[in-house]
């Protein structure tokens, strides 16, 4: 079940109240490729189109709530959302109690639950090989964030650049 709806080229979260509005017969996304570039979204809908796009498996999960739960509840602002979800394309899915984040060649975790109110940021171990190349590896290491926030986290991940990080000029 889809959780998005067109209506006159505007995107909407299928409860947006302007739906009652007259207009164009409604129609379910089933397919939002690049919808940022090819459609506006309805402004009370942005940030749940926003997150709604950047769910791994759209057509297995029944808990879509919980995905835009967690970013609402720590206030990430709507520039770090589209940042990440539409120019970064990145991708999460809900892992053993954490917010799981494709983005670039990494992955990343942020667990549901903070400690002390504090943010943690997991980041997938990796090998460097020759070259200055990587392999990455199944499991992760703590992340040091300077301020311990959910939006500072997805900053953090938005600019990792493992390229620029570990090959300086020579
Ligand atoms: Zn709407």
């Amino acid at each position: 079940m889809y959780q998005i709806i067109m209506k006159n080229e505007i995107l909407h979260d299928k409860n947006c109240p302007y739906l009652e509005l007259q207009g164009d017969k409604e129609m379910v996304i089933d397919d939002l490729v690049d919808w940022g570039k090819r459609y506006r979204c309805c402004k009370r809908c942005r940030r749940i189109v926003l997150v709604h796009n950047g769910i791994k498996d759209i057509r297995n999960i029944k808990n879509h709530e919980d995905y835009y739960n967690f970013f609402d509840r720590h206030k990430v602002s709507i520039e770090v959302l589209q940042e990440l979800f539409v120019n970064k394309r990145a991708q999460i899915n809900i892992v053993d109690g954490s917010m799981e984040i494709y983005c670039n060649k990494d992955t990343w975790r942020i667990p549901i639950k903070l400690k002390n109110g504090q943010a943690e940021l997991l980041h997938n171990n990796y090998i460097r090989i020759f070259n200055g190349r990587r392999v990455i590896e199944s499991d992760f290491h703590e992340q040091k964030l300077f301020k311990k926030t959910v939006e500072r986290a997805l900053k953090y991940i938005i600019e990792y650049d493992y390229e620029i990080y570990h090959n300086y000029p020579s």
